[in-house]
């Protein structure tokens, strides 16, 4: 088949690898004239590793591991402890903090060229007997069997499929960076994540000895930019138990960087006819569980698998894909809408829950969020 792709972020190139790995004609148009190079860090958990290597990608010599996240209370007391070492010995697949530039970078590292057209903006969508054809800002057109719709948060084939309207703001925004901090933390494998009445606060390793550390304040788009973010950041988190205040006085203003939370209601059936969505283009949600791109990546996957199969109409793979991926979609997209402040887990249960409890209650929460055949696969 000859598959049209539209974005070539995390869900554009993992499906074009999946594509054309079972011998499909893949075209991927970005709007960006060039492959991605800024970034933050982003946690890829088992289920994305597993994806990853089923897609031959390597994340061996980029990011850093990452054994175990504990969750503190802005004073400091535990709250809960979980093991990602074990979690990931039972599955298979570590889970990794990794730059974004250097995801893309090995997802684009073996695929053809020419694969992915950059300076391609995406206006609009047609279908017309049995065609899918893309129209672009510089008035070229590109006429396929098929058409992905990988453009992200502001997807324009969302909008040709669903109209305008569907992604909300939610109720946090993410004040971010990744800078070289010279903590402790920077050379471990523990991820941090700290909450308290004025927000949350998460702070893992890089790799490289960059830090991944981020604010998470509620927030509203019709509230004005701070003048000085650092010292806003500074002034609200700064009495929080080390590290915290030591990150705040490392960073710097130009590492920072804001993004505002949006979510959309999830649908069971996305696309139409020939046409469909993977990523955020299907499921926005805000960065809560660090699952977005997982699970951008997991739709790659069980696209690419149901596109396999074959049959005489496209359009019905496109659907059962849809189908099977709604219920962990939808469940993950409402988990996420849950701020990592408003958990309040007492600090008890750190102390009164073994460890291995912890563990094992994590493994059955990502067993639910993930589709079984990725994790079991390996
Ligand atoms: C602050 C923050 C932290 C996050 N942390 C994590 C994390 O730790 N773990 C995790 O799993 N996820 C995380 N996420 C979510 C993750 O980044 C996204 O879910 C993921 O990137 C979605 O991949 P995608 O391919 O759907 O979209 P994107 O990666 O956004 O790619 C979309 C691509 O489409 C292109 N495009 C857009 N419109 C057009 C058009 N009209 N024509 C052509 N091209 C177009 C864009 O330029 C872009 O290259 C985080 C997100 C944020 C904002």
């Amino acid at each position: 088949m000859d598959v049209l792709v539209i974005g070539a972020g995390v869900g554009g190139l993992a499906v074009a690898r999946s594509l054309l790995a079972d011998g499909h004609r893949v075209r991927v148009f970005e709007q960006a004239p060039t492959r991605r190079t800024g970034g933050k860090a982003v946690l890829i958990w088992s289920n994305g590793t597993a994806v990853l290597h089923d897609l031959g990608v390597s994340l061996d010599g980029v990011g850093c591991r990452i054994d175990r996240i504990d969750a503190l209370t802005s004073d400091g007391r535990l709250r809960t402890s979980m093991d990602l070492a074990h979690a990931a010995g039972r599955f298979g697949f570590e889970t990794k903090a990794i730059a974004r530039q250097d995801l893309h970078r090995r997802l684009s590292d073996g695929l053809p060229e020419d694969l992915v057209r950059y300076g391609m903006a995406c206006q609009s969508v047609t279908e017309d007997q049995g065609k899918v054809t893309a129209t672009f800002a510089d008035g070229s057109t590109a006429t396929g069997d098929l058409l992905i719709g990988a453009d992200g948060h502001h997807s324009v084939v969302r909008r040709h499929l669903w109209g305008d309207g569907s992604v909300q703001p939610a109720t946090f925004g993410t004040w971010q960076g990744l800078s070289p901090i010279d903590i402790d933390l920077a050379r471990t494998h523990h991820h941090l994540m700290i909450t308290g009445r004025e927000g949350a606060c998460g702070l893992m390793p890089g790799g490289d000895g960059l830090l991944q550390w981020w604010f998470d304040v509620r927030w509203s788009p019709a509230d004005p930019r701070p003048a000085a973010p650092l010292a806003e950041l500074r002034r609200r988190f700064g009495h929080w138990a080390s590290p915290v205040p030591e990150v705040l006085a490392a960073a710097s203003e130009e590492d920072l960087g804001f993004f505002g939370h949006h979510w959309n209601k999830v649908r069971e059936v996305v696309g139409e006819g020939r046409i469909t969505l993977i990523g955020d283009a299907a499921h926005t949600m805000p960065p809560t569980l660090g699952q977005g791109a997982n699970q951008t990546l997991e739709d790659a996957w069980v696209l690419g698998r149901e596109l396999a199969k074959g049959g005489d109409d496209p359009a019905v793979r496109l659907r059962a894909y849809e189908k099977t991926r709604y219920p962990r979609i939808s469940l993950v997209t409402r988990l996420a809408k849950r701020n990592p402040a408003n958990w309040r887990i007492p600090p008890m249960i750190g102390r009164l829950l073994p460890e291995t409890a912890q563990t094992s209650m994590l493994a059955r929460f990502s067993n639910r969020l993930t589709e079984p055949a990725t994790l079991q696969r390996a």
